[in-house]
C-alpha cells in the first residue's frame, strides 16, 4: 500500500477539506466525512456531485444510528471497489 488514500470531492463548505467514504461499525452504512470540517454526508454520491451538497451531520455521530456517537472506520481502496463506489473517487492523497 502506498499510503495514498482515495477521496471523492473537495468540500465545497470549508474548502480545505477532502471527503473521503469511511463506514458506521454500528449500522454498517457507508458515508462520506469531510478530513477537514468533519460534516457528514449520508448520500456520497450527493456531495461526489455537488460540493455543496447539504450535509447529513457532523462527525463523530453516525447521522443513521439513532445513538450517535460511533466507531468509523475510513474504506479501503478494495472495500470501495467491493461496494461499486469507486467511480466515486476523483483523486488521492496522503
Ligand atoms: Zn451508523
Ligand atoms: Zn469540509
Amino acid at each position: 500500500m502506498s499510503g495514498e488514500e482515495p477521496y471523492i470531492a473537495r468540500c465545497g463548505w470549508c474548502e480545505q477539506g477532502l471527503v473521503r467514504l469511511y463506514r458506521c461499525h454500528e449500522c454498517s452504512a457507508t458515508v462520506a466525512i469531510c478530513d477537514e470540517c468533519e460534516r457528514i454526508w449520508r448520500d456520497p454520491s450527493a456531495i461526489h456531485d455537488d460540493p455543496k451538497a447539504k450535509s447529513s451531520g457532523a462527525h463523530p455521530n453516525c447521522p443513521c444510528c439513532p445513538n450517535g456517537d460511533v466507531t468509523w472506520s475510513r474504506l479501503s481502496t478494495a472495500e470501495i471497489e467491493q461496494q461499486e463506489l469507486a467511480d466515486l473517487v476523483i483523486g488521492r492523497s496522503t
